[in-house]
C-alpha cells in the first residue's frame, strides 16, 4: 500500500473488474479517495462481455471516457434474427431515445483498460495481487421448492410423513439451518438459511 492511499483512503473497493472500476473512478469524481486492490496479478487479458448498451455509454459520458470508448469500439445500431436464413425479428438500437443510439462492440478486457487509464490520469491505481481475506461474511436465505416429476401430487401417506426428515437431515448435512417448510401434494417449499462464510 502506498503512503498516499494509506492516508487518504475513505473506501476500499474491491475487485478491478469493470464495477470495482467504475465505482472507484465515480467515488473519485465525485471527491472521494478510494484504494482499489485485485486478488489477481494482472488485469484479465480475455474479452467476456462484449456489449456496451445505451445507457452505460451515458454513464462512461459522466465518468469522461465514452469518447475513449467510441474511438475502440465498432457501433452497431441493431439485431437481426434468423432461422433457416428466414428472418424472425429485427431488434432496431438507433430508435432508442439517446445520445448514442447503438451498442459499442468492444472486448470487455479493453473497457477495462480504458477505466485503468482513466483511473491512472486521476492517480488512482489498482493494488496488486492484494486479495481482501476478511469482512467477506454474508448470511443468506433461500427459498427452495423440490416438485414431484411433471408436478404430480405425489406426496401423500408414507411419503408426506418421510419427505419431511429426510430433507432435514439432508440440510443437516449440508451445514444448512431448516426454517421453514411444508410438505404439499404436488411441492415442497422450503425456506434455508446457510450460516455465514
Ligand atoms: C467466460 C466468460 C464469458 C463472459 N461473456 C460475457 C458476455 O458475452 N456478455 C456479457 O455481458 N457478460 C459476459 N460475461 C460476464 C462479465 O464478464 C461479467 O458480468 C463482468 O465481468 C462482471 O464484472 P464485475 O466487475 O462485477 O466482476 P469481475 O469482472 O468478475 O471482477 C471481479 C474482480 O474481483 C477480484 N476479486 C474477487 N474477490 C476478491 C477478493 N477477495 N480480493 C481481491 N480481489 C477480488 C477478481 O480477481 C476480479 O478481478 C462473461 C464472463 C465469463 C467468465
Amino acid at each position: 500500500m502506498t503512503q498516499h492511499t494509506e492516508q487518504r483512503s475513505e473506501v476500499l473497493v474491491v475487485g478491478a473488474g469493470p464495477v470495482g472500476l467504475v465505482m472507484a473512478s465515480e467515488l473519485t469524481r465525485h471527491g472521494t479517495h478510494c484504494r482499489i486492490v485485485d486478488k489477481a496479478p494482472s488485469p484479465a487479458s480475455t474479452s467476456r462481455a462484449l456489449a456496451i448498451f445505451p445507457r452505460t455509454l451515458e454513464v462512461f459520458e459522466n465518468i469522461g471516457v465514452v469518447e475513449a470508448v467510441l474511438r475502440a469500439g465498432h457501433k452497431l445500431y441493431g439485431f437481426n434474427i434468423y432461422a433457416e436464413s428466414r428472418l424472425l425479428a429485427h431488434l432496431g438500437i438507433d430508435e432508442l431515445e439517446s445520445p448514442y443510439p447503438f451498442v459499442i462492440i468492444l472486448p470487455q478486457s479493453e473497457t477495462e483498460r480504458i477505466l485503468l487509464t482513466h483511473l491512472a490520469q486521476m492517480r488512482v491505481s489498482v493494488e496488486r495481487p492484494v486479495e481482501l481475506l476478511s469482512h467477506v461474511r454474508w448470511y443468506g436465505k433461500y427459498h427452495r421448492v423440490f416438485v414431484p416429476k411433471y408436478r404430480r401430487r405425489v406426496i401423500y401417506g408414507q411419503l408426506r410423513r418421510r419427505i419431511g426428515p429426510l430433507l432435514w437431515e439432508r440440510c443437516q448435512q449440508q451445514g444448512m439451518e431448516w426454517v421453514a417448510g411444508h410438505a404439499m401434494p404436488n411441492h415442497v417449499p422450503l425456506c434455508l438459511s446457510i450460516p455465514p462464510q
